[in-house]
């Protein structure tokens, strides 16, 4: 037994849906797999059919770049696709494409607010993926079987990784937050958790405060939501913490996390890379960013949330309350921007007022979402200097 104090490290890797209109190597479709006939936006690329080959969707790379450039990375101009050979029933091909040795980005940071102050984060890297299938398994007449549904099968994906830099639930909700906000506001991804198109992994380890080498740690898979990722992180340092304690050590493992039992289980041990068996994907060309692109992507790139944050208190004199509820929508953010531009006369805390109480209880009342509201920003403050 022992009563020394233990910190956490945590680092998070995140998949994101790319926001495209087709998948990643391919020129199917990305639908909405929960409602969407399953099977029906499927081809022989993306279901693995022999004699096949990839074409990489250059948009998918641009909002890759996008997020990559917001999050402060080293975007490279090549890149190597990989394959990731690893059998599962719902990945035809027997093999993810994925970036590997050489990932599109590195080095990068993502600032966060929390209550110790302002944190930075650094990003270890950014890579471009596929997304697999979806399994259900079904229990019926005695009988259990399963039913795949390749409609996900390609949907491109964008891997953030973070260093383990964050150390309690309060700074991984805040990077998770922040993280979504961004890809949000630069239109990446809908970062809808519960369609699952923003999904985390949590790697956790404790180590005595005294000490700074990163202790043995466990990853937690399968976290589709903010509170599920919040209650396996507690359970997990909780268990950690006692094992150590004890005197004991911590196996590396990964794990799974059940919502109903409110636990994590045991999933595997944890797989070593060359499991894998990674190589570069010979039906791919290396990625090649060329420097006019990158600049051009750059150059198209709105102002991030941390400087309108800024402005918006210097400038404006807005409350922190009310710049996070502007910063919240980029919708709600860019309608805001046009009444200051038409009506440069009113202070922007009155039309924020007006629009945070009136015109979103007007919003509320009558079900609609900010997108159906037919109101122009002339109109609204307009409506205001009466
Ligand atoms: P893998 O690809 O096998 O999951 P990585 O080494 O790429 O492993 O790390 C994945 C994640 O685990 C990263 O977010 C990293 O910050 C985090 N991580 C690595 N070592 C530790 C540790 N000792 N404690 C907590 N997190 C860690
Ligand atoms: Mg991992
Ligand atoms: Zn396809």
């Amino acid at each position: 037994m022992d009563n020394k104090d233990y910190i956490a490290d945590i680092g998070l890797e995140v998949h994101v849906e790319l926001a495209t209109r087709s998948k990643m190597f391919c020129s199917c479709a990305v639908v909405d797999t929960t409602i969407a006939e399953p099977n029906s936006s499927v081809c022989e690329v993306c279901m693995g059919m022999p004699g096949t080959l990839p074409v990489i969707n250059q948009k998918a790379v641009e909002l890759a770049i996008k997020a990559a450039l917001a999050l402060n990375c080293e975007v490279h101009k090549t890149s190597i696709f990989a394959r990731k050979n690893y059998f599962y029933p719902d990945l035809p091909k027997g093999y993810q494409i994925s970036q590997y040795e050489e990932p599109l980005a590195t080095n990068g940071f993502l600032k966060i607010r929390t209550s110790e102050g302002i944190k930075t984060i650094r990003v270890r890297r950014a890579h471009l993926e596929e997304d697999t299938g979806k399994l259900t398994h079904i229990e019926k007449d005695g009988q259990s079987y399963s039913l795949v549904d390749l409609n996900r099968a390609g949907v491109p994906l964008l891997e953030i990784v973070s260093e383990p830099d964050m150390h309690s639930v309060e700074d991984v909700r805040s990077y998770a937050r922040e993280l979504r906000l961004l890809l949000r506001w630069l239109g990446v991804s809908s970062g809808d958790m519960e369609k699952g198109s923003m999904r985390f992994e949590a790697n956790l380890s404790m180590r005595p405060t005294d000490s700074d080498k990163l202790g043995t740690r466990v990853e937690i898979k399968n976290l589709n939501s903010f509170r599920a990722m919040e209650q396996a992180i507690l359970y997990q340092m909780d268990i950690q913490r006692e094992t150590l304690v004890k005197g004991k050590e911590v196996k590396q493992q990964t794990l799974g996390w059940s919502e109903s039992e409110n636990r994590t289980f045991a999933q595997r041990s944890k797989e070593e890379a060359n499991d894998y068996r990674y190589f570069p994907e010979p039906d791919l060309p290396p990625l090649v960013v060329e420097k006019a692109w990158l600049e051009s992507i750059k150059k198209a790139m709105p102002a991030l949330p941390d400087k309108e944050r800024e402005r918006y208190a210097e400038e404006y004199s807005l409350i922190q309350e009310d710049i996070e509820r502007l910063m919240e929508d980029k919708a709600v953010h860019d309608y805001f921007e046009a009444c200051m531009k038409v009506a440069p006369h009113l202070a922007p805390k009155h039309i924020t007022n007006w629009l945070f109480s009136d015109l979103f209880a007007w919003l509320n009342a009558n079900d609609k979402p900010f997108e159906e509201l037919h109101l122009s920003p002339d109109g609204f403050t307009r409506l205001i200097s009466l």
